[in-house]
């Protein structure tokens, strides 16, 4: 079956396609209701952590950062890391710069167990997940533009996406069907109604405490799978983590929003829970998000000049409150002073300014 004719047929037999909970085929609440509580079960004892960069470009401070924390989370507990090279768009993402990448990440010290794994190679692992969704009746296209979703949705307050209206929820098999021959859909998620304790996510960031999230209210129906047929990041790493036996997940703060998200999927695919531990971003003076024109500070301009990673190692330490003075250390160092309890009584985001930059050159 083609794969136009597998939306349409998808979304002919959940007709209609008005709300999540009362869809026609009624499988959603039992899904969700009759999973196991996977949290509850000691089937993860070891901590396994996971370095997940885009291979686009080369690392900045900011990957360094979550990466080093990643890695000394993972260390300190004597538990393994996993690498996984999210380069699902094959538009920005090639495998010698994956391997750039990982020169790298060897050149700071940080070490990985096992092969890498590519998303790239994955896809149909995410289609096994999105065909579990569909058969939940929890999918359905959407064939809004992008000049569209901009124009008729209110943006995200923090991350500065969009919330998604539903405008295409309730499009009928037939609408769906005309609609496809001309445009190749995208395929969204669909969330619980506002009124729906399932769609309202808490949890406790090891970090930053308890957050929580609406899913109706802070996201709405989010997209598992876009036009050009690339998975989504929020399916690809939710069946990712639960593949590779990850259960901490470390990343930069700006990614808190998704987790929300990525919960839900987990819940609705059977799979297990991850502890989360949302790190410090690193920013410009002016506070915003540091890019790589600040101070032309990723590891292909740096490796230039600093001889060895340890005075980058041990700033970003020190920055983060791990180490009381600044020193260059080396990563294996590092590990004996690592604690959650000190980056969480220092978790204020890092500013990076000349000085900073100073202090990396020595
Ligand atoms: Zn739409």
């Amino acid at each position: 079956m083609d794969e136009l004719a597998d939306v349409t047929q998808g979304a002919a037999d959940c007709a209609p396609a008005g709300s999540a909970g009362s869809g026609a085929c009624g499988r959603f609440a039992g899904a969700v209701e009759g999973l196991p509580d996977l949290t509850a079960s000691p089937q993860h004892t070891e901590v396994c952590g996971r370095f997940a960069p885009t291979p686009s470009g080369r690392m900045h401070l900011g990957n360094v950062f979550s990466c080093l924390l990643a890695w000394l989370d993972a260390r300190r507990a004597g538990g393994s890391i996993v690498l996984r090279m999210e380069d699902l768009d094959p538009a920005t993402c090639d495998r010698q710069k994956a391997l750039q990448l990982m020169d790298d990440l060897r050149w700071l010290g940080l070490t990985w167990d096992g092969d890498p794994w590519y998303q790239s190679e994955r896809s149909w692992a995410y289609g096994e997940a999105l065909e579990a969704l569909k058969a939940q009746c929890l999918v359905y296209p959407c064939f809004c533009s992008r000049a569209e979703l901009h124009a008729a949705n209110a943006p995200h307050a923090s991350d500065g996406t969009y919330i998604y209206a539903g405008t295409c929820r309730g499009l009928s098999a037939a609408e769906v069907a005309e609609r496809s021959l001309v445009k190749r859909p995208a395929l969204r998620m669909m969330v619980p109604e506002l009124s729906d304790p399932a769609g309202s996510i808490e949890f406790i960031d090891g970090v930053y405490g308890p957050q929580s999230t609406v899913l109706a209210r802070d996201c709405g129906d989010f997209l598992v799978r876009r036009s050009d047929e690339v998975y989504a990041y929020q399916l690809a790493v939710v069946v990712d983590d639960a593949a590779m036996g990850v259960n901490h997940v470390v990343r930069a703060h700006d990614l808190m929003g998704s987790s929300g998200r990525q919960r839900y999927l987990q819940h609705v695919l059977g799979l297990g829970e991850m502890e989360y531990f949302h790190v410090p971003l690193l920013v410009a003076p002016d506070g915003r998000r540091l890019a790589k024109r600040d101070f032309d500070l990723d590891l292909g301009s740096l490796r230039t000049w600093m001889r060895g990673p340890e005075r980058l190692l041990g700033l970003l330490a020190w920055k983060v409150g791990l180490i009381e003075r600044f020193e260059p250390v080396s990563a294996i160092e590092l590990v004996s002073e690592f604690s959650w309890d000190k980056v969480t009584a220092r978790r204020d985001d890092i500013v990076v300014d000349e000085a900073l930059v100073d202090a990396l050159r020595g």
